[in-house]
């Protein structure tokens, strides 16, 4: 562990104005502490902003909307039941991700912005351009089971690990930061980005701007009857997404009238497919559309090495979501998620 100095400012302004170069802000440490363990980050300094009043909310806002503050805990929001309620499949997203110990602590700022589980970036002595621009990828060649299929480039393979992101992309929630140039919002599409020749530049965030909270916009409810978040995984328990898709559905005498489809643990971020969600509406939820939909939702997908088998799995879980969202989001959603080999009620 290398050393570094600790503060915990008591406003927000205190804490825009303690950033320096080569500063970190410090959720609940969930995943900044353990890469500082292995020595892939190296901050010169943790600015702790845990405790930063107003921003541990959840709340209604005039317009409809519903306002989360970046330091609301994973595991209060997924448990809140007036948002579990109206954002069901956000909640089974939070709930189908890390453990019930790791989403106790875990911000949801602090999952907007948790680094990929890539295992060459988390051990500081392979070449890794996202950690040491210009360095090389070792992953490629490596072990790439669980790597991109879709949005890579040569320079990184490696996907974004978040759960609740994929959830958050297909409802197009909004993402409000402040910096020293102000506040700014950054439309939920536009937060991550793809390797491309730059892999180090992971998200919009400029350096020295924090993330003070998301906004799910009202329309987002109106999915809210038929919408599940499902994810393949090699432990049920707990383990990141092998691939996972949101799906959320507004049925109308039959028909959809609108559609949500984005994917997980594909590509270096969740991977809405606006295409596929067209091809849905004003459709009859039927097999052969949900295939359909799934099949275009992987258009375009290659293997970044010996991974061609996510690319299914992907078009799989895609008509696994669909038909589950068709059937109705259950009015409990379960502890832990059913079997996605199985072919209970919901899945
Ligand atoms: C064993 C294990 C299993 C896991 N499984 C899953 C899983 O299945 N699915 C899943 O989605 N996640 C999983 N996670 C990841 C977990 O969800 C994240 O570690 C967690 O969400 C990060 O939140 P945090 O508050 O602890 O962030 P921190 O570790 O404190 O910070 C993470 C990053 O975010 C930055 N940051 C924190 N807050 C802000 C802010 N307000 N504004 C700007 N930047 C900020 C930090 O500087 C740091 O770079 C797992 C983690 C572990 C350790
Ligand atoms: S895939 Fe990306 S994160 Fe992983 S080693 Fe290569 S450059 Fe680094």
């Amino acid at each position: 562990m290398n050393l570094f100095d600790y503060t915990r400012p008591a406003s927000v302004e205190a804490a825009i104005a303690a950033w320096v170069p080569g500063a970190a802000w410090l959720g609940g440490g969930t995943n900044l502490v353990d890469l500082m363990k292995t020595g892939a980050m190296q901050p010169g300094k943790l600015i702790d902003v845990t405790r930063l009043p107003g921003l541990d909310r959840i709340e209604t806002l005039p317009d409809g909307s519903t306002r989360i503050g970046a330091m609301v805990r994973n595991a209060d929001l997924a448990h809140d039941a007036g948002f579990a309620r109206a954002f069901p499949m956000v909640a089974e997203a939070l709930l189908s991700g890390a453990s019930g110990q790791l989403r106790n602590a875990a911000t949801v700022g602090g999952n907007l912005m948790q680094r990929t589980r890539c295992a060459y970036f988390a051990d500081p002595h392979s070449a890794c351009n996202r950690r040491t621009p210009g360095a090389g990828c070792d992953a490629r060649g490596g072990d790439t089971g669980g790597m991109a299929v879709l949005g890579w480039s040569p320079a990184c393979i490696a996907t974004n690990p978040s759960d609740f992101c994929v959830a958050l992309a297909a409802l197009e929630a909004t993402v409000e930061v402040q910096g020293t140039g102000g506040k700014r919002e950054i439309a939920f599409a536009d937060f991550h980005r793809l390797p491309g020749d730059t892999p180090e530049i992971e998200t919009a965030l400029q350096p020295g701007e924090l993330i003070l909270a998301l906004r799910l916009p009202a329309e987002a409810a109106q999915f809210a009857a038929n919408s599940r978040y499902l994810k393949l995984r090699e432990r049920t328990s707990y383990a990141f997404a092998l691939v996972s898709a949101a799906a959320a559905l507004r049925l109308d005498g039959g028909r959809i009238v609108a559609a949500r489809l984005a994917l997980g643990a594909v590509a270096a971020k969740p991977w809405r497919v606006a295409s596929a969600e067209a091809l849905l509406v004003g459709q009859a939820p039927e097999p052969a559309l949900f295939a359909r939909a799934a099949a275009e939702a992987v258009a375009g997908a290659a293997p970044s090495g010996e991974n061609a088998h996510k690319i299914e799995l992907a078009r799989r879980i895609a008509v696994r979501a669909l038909t589950a969202a068709a059937q109705g989001t259950p009015d409990r959603m379960p502890a832990l998620p059913a079997s996605v080999f199985g072919e209970p009620a919901h899945v």
